[in-house]
C-alpha cells in the first residue's frame, strides 16, 4: 500500500486493460478491487476523516490551493493522462485539467463562511433561545467517476466533499483509472500524512462494493440507466447519493440572435470532447426566419472540423467502443423516421471515429431527440415562436443544461426551461463558474455539485438552540397551566389568526 492508501497489487486481484481509444495501444493495467479491499479503505478513510476534519477549514483551504499549484505545474502531464486513455485532443485534455483550478480555491476558500456555524432566527415564543446552526461533514464519501471528463466531473463532487472537511475513496472509470491514479498520486503529495483520498479501481463489482461498504454518502456521475442501479444498492443501507446523470440538452435560437455566434456555440457545445459530455447540446430549435441561414452557416462550420486519431484533428474517437453503436443506432433510427443528413452521417463512422453530423427533418419522438445520443450530433429544427421551441425544449425526460440566443429575451426565455443549468449567448459557461450549482432535474439527476449547494451536498445540518433565560410561561412540562395555554392560543391569534391573505 502506498502513503495514499492505494492498493496497487495487481499479481493477487483479477486485473483489466486500458486502451488508447484511438490507436488500441495498451496503456494501463490496474487491478479489479473487490469487497475487501473497499472494506479496508473504507476503514483507514474513517481514521483519515478525523483528521483531516480536525486540521480545520484554514488548513484544508491551504492543502486545497497546493494541490491546484501541482496540477497547476504538471497540467501538461495530467493532459497527456487524459488524452492516452479518452483519446481527446491533448489541448481539450489540458483546458479540462485548467478549468478545475478556480473550483480547488474557491471550495476550501468559502467552506467556513458556506458552513460554518451561524445564528438563526427565533420567534415571539422562544426569545429566551439562542438558535444556530452549522454544516457538519458526512465523515467518508464515495465517489463514482465516468471517463468522458476524467479531471473536472470528479473533481467537482472530491473538491467540495474535502472542503467540507470529509475523507474520500475515489472509483474512476474503468475507462480513465490513470487519471484517477494521478490525481491521487498528487494530492497525496500535498497531504501526505494520512489517505484522506484513495484510489479504487474496478468495473461495477467494485462500485456496488462501495456503495455496500458503508460509506456515508455516494456522489455518482454517470449514466441515467446506472445511477438507477446504484440507487437500488444505495438504498439496501439507506446510504444517501448525488447523482449527475445523462441530458439531452437544447439550445435556442432566436429570430434576433447574433447567428454566426449561435453557429459557433452549436458546433462547440455539441461536438467538443466528440459530443460526449453531459451538458452536450445535442438538439437545436432555430427560429424559422432564420432557419436557413443558421442551417447553412452550421453544416459549412461542422464541415470545416474533421474527427480522427492525428495531432492535427479537432475532434477526437469515441472512447468507449459501444457507444459507436448507440450513435449509429440513432442517426439510422432518424433516416428511417424521414430524417435527412446534411453532414456526417452513419458513412463517416470509421472504426471509433464518428465525424461531425447535422441531421434535419427528424421527428420529435426519434432516438436522436428523446435519448442521449453522446456523439458529435445534431438535430437541428425549424419552430413557428420560441413558444415551441420552449415547449419542445421542456419535453424531455432529462433536465440538465440548456442555452438561449437571443438579444432581446435571454433571461426571459431561460426562465422558462426546465434545465438544472441555463447559459444565455454562450454555452458551457456555468461550469467555469465555481459559485454556481451543477446538476440536472428529471433523469438527468439530483443534488448539486460546485457552489454553496455543492459544499452542502456532503454535510449534514447540526442545529443547536440554548436556552438563555427559564421562560416567562413553562411550555414543555405536564405542570403546564390553564394561563399558559391562554397565553399560547392568544399569541398565536395575534401572530398568524388574523393575517388576511393578499
Ligand atoms: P456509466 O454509467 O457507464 O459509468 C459511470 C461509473 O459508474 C463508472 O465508474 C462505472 O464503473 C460505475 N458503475 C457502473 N455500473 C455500476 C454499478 N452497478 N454500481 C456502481 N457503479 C457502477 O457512465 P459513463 O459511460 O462512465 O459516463 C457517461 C455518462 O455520464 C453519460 O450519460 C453522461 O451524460 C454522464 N455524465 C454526467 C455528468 C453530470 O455531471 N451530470 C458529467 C459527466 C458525465
Amino acid at each position: 500500500m502506498t502513503a495514499t492508501g492505494e492498493i496497487h497489487d495487481v499479481a493477487t486481484r483479477p486485473v483489466f486493460e486500458v486502451r488508447n481509444p484511438g490507436t488500441g495501444d495498451l496503456v494501463g493495467t490496474y487491478p479489479v478491487h473487490g469487497p475487501e479491499d473497499v472494506a479496508a479503505t473504507v476503514e483507514r478513510a474513517r481514521a483519515a476523516f478525523a483528521w483531516w476534519y480536525g486540521l480545520g477549514y484554514r488548513e484544508r483551504a491551504e492543502r486545497l490551493s497546493r494541490f491546484a499549484g501541482v496540477i497547476s505545474r504538471r497540467m501538461g502531464q495530467l493532459g497527456a493522462v487524459i488524452h492516452d486513455e479518452t483519446g481527446k485532443p491533448f489541448s481539450d485534455a489540458a483546458l479540462e485539467a485548467a478549468l478545475v483550478l478556480d473550483h480547488l480555491k474557491w471550495a476550501g476558500r468559502n467552506a467556513r463562511k458556506v458552513l460554518g456555524r451561524r445564528g438563526a432566527r427565533v420567534g415571539l415564543l422562544t426569545f429566551n433561545q439562542a438558535a444556530s446552526v452549522e454544516y457538519k461533514p458526512l465523515g467518508v464519501i464515495g465517489v463514482i467517476g465516468p471517463w468522458n471528463y476524467p479531471v473536472f466531473t470528479p473533481l467537482g463532487s472530491i473538491v467540495y466533499a474535502l472542503a467540507a472537511g470529509n475523507a474520500v475513496v475515489f472509483k474512476p472509470s474503468e475507462f480513465s483509472p490513470g487519471v484517477g491514479a494521478w490525481l491521487v498520486e498528487m494530492f497525496g503529495e500535498v497531504v501526505p500524512e494520512q489517505p484522506v483520498l484513495q484510489l479504487l479501481t474496478g468495473d461495477a463489482s467494485t462500485g456496488e462494493a462501495l456503495c455496500r461498504s458503508g460509506v456515508d454518502k455516494i456522489a455518482f456521475t454517470g449514466s441515467t440507466e446506472t445511477a438507477k442501479r446504484v440507487m437500488a444498492v444505495c438504498a439496501e443501507s439507506l446510504t444517501p447519493m448525488v447523482a449527475e446523470c445523462g441530458g439531452k440538452d437544447v439550445l435556442i435560437v432566436d429570430a434576433d440572435a447574433d447567428l454566426d455566434e449561435a453557429v459557433e456555440a452549436a458546433v462547440w457545445a455539441g461536438m467538443a470532447n466528440a459530443g460526449q459530455s453531459c451538458i452536450a447540446t445535442e438538439r437545436v430549435y432555430v427560429h424559422r426566419s432564420v432557419y436557413e441561414p443558421f442551417v447553412t452557416r452550421l453544416v459549412a462550420r461542422a464541415r470545416s472540423l474533421r474527427a480522427g486519431i492525428d495531432a492535427e484533428a479537432k475532434i477526437g474517437p469515441i472512447t468507449m467502443p459501444k457507444q459507436v453503436n448507440v450513435i449509429r443506432h440513432h442517426l439510422e433510427d432518424a433516416i428511417v423516421r424521414g430524417g435527412r443528413v446534411l453532414t456526417g452521417g452513419v458513412g463517416e463512422i470509421n472504426g471509433q471515429v464518428v465525424q461531425p453530423t447535422v441531421l434535419v427533418d427528424v421527428p420529435e419522438d426519434a432516438l436522436a431527440v428523446t435519448e442521449e445520443t453522446f456523439g458529435p450530433t445534431l438535430t437541428v429544427a425549424a419552430v413557428d415562436d420560441m413558444d415551441t421551441a420552449i415547449e419542445r425544449a421542456n419535453a424531455s425526460r432529462y433536465g440538465l443544461s440548456a442555452a438561449v440566443y437571443s438579444k432581446a429575451r435571454g433571461r426571459e426565455l431561460a426562465e422558462r426551461l426546465r434545465a438544472g443549468m441555463v447559459s444565455v449567448n454562450a454555452v458551457f459557461n456555468f461550469p467555469q463558474i465555481p459559485s454556481l450549482p451543477f446538476g440536472g432535474v428529471g433523469d438527468s439527476g439530483f443534488g448539486r455539485i460546485h457552489g454553496p449547494d455543492g459544499l452542502r451536498e456532503f454535510t449534514y445540518a447540526h442545529a443547536v438552540a440554548r436556552q438563555r433565560f427559564a421562560p416567562l410561561m413553562a411550555m414543555t412540562t405536564f405542570d403546564r397551566t390553564a394561563k399558559t395555554d391562554a397565553f399560547i392560543g392568544k399569541a398565536m391569534t395575534i401572530l398568524h389568526g388574523k393575517r388576511r391573505l393578499k
